[in-house]
């Protein structure tokens, strides 16, 4: 009796890992990202696929302003900024949502002049303020989990291109991000290589990890994946259930994309 009174949710709550409402990107007059919306629970894998050009690299890289948004509203793991306003949002807000957010992109960007130990302790200790031994620990732990438990001492060079990506992603991880955003990880990489990094993420997303995945990798987007969002002309096309999209997408751009793709 009047229980719904005073509980009814504000419409602005945002209840998931990731809530992104209304997301718009414009360089000058050119509007690359228009509208897009994307909801996502916790533990989580959502991948994006696409044509070139789509939108899909600005989107993931607006949403922990690597690129700055010009309209719409980003929310992760209880960060939230508004974008589009004549300022940007205050250092803290923004601060806050590049520390739930880890990154990984598809050139490593590791320090070349650090070692794999360095790489890993360096952003713990800036970020995070953590002490040399508890950054250390920490960087042990993640090194054994992405399977190179013994290079902490080497420079990225002496790396493979898919042992220096798994360097990559301990060092995100390092910094406990509540959703790991993974932009291409794999198309720098020999596809035998590629699949040492693929089983990494594999790993994460089994252990609950919410990871959203720009990826032409589509068996990793098939099975691994729970959702697959389609962009094109910086838009969703459709998103979907994975098996859903792959095997009867419903949009014809999609249907044309993934014919290409998949016949290949
Ligand atoms: P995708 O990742 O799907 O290949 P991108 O997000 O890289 O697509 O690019 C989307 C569109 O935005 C493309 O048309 C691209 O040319 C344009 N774009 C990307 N970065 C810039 C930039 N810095 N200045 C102007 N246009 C850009």
């Amino acid at each position: 009796m009047g229980l719904s009174f005073g509980t009814k949710a504000p419409p602005t709550a945002l209840t998931g890992e990731v809530e992104v409402a209304g997301l718009g990107k414009k360089y000058g007059v050119i509007q690359v990202l228009k509208d897009v919306n994307l909801s996502m629970a916790e533990g989580e894998v959502v991948s994006i696929i696409g044509p070139s050009g789509a939108g899909k690299s600005t989107f993931l890289r607006c949403l922990n302003y690597l690129e700055t948004p010009s309209e719409g509203t980003i929310a992760i793991g209880g960060a939230k900024v508004v974008a589009g306003g004549a300022r940007l949002p205050d250092k803290a807000s923004l601060d806050h949502l590049r520390r739930v957010t880890g990154m990984v992109f598809q050139s490593f960007n590791l320090f070349p002049h650090l070692t794999v130990m360095e790489n890993i302790t360096l952003p713990q200790r800036k970020v995070l303020g953590s002490s040399k031994e508890q950054a250390e620990e920490v960087a042990n732990k993640l090194l054994k989990r992405v399977g190179l438990p013994d290079k902490a001492s080497a420079y990225p060079a002496r790396l493979s291109g898919g042992q220096q990506q798994r360097i990559a992603i301990a060092r995100a991880l390092a910094l406990s991000p509540k959703v790991m955003l993974f932009d291409e990880p794999t198309s720098a990489l020999d596809p035998e290589i590629g699949l040492e990094v693929l089983a990494v993420m594999r790993d994460l997303a089994d252990e609950g990890m919410t990871m959203l995945v720009v990826t032409h990798e589509m068996h990793f987007a098939r099975d691994v994946s729970d959702r697959i969002m389609v962009m094109g002309n910086g838009g969703v096309l459709e998103i979907g259930p994975s098996e859903q999209v792959m095997s009867a997408p419903q949009n014809e751009r999609t249907r044309q994309f993934l014919k290409a793709v998949l016949d290949r």
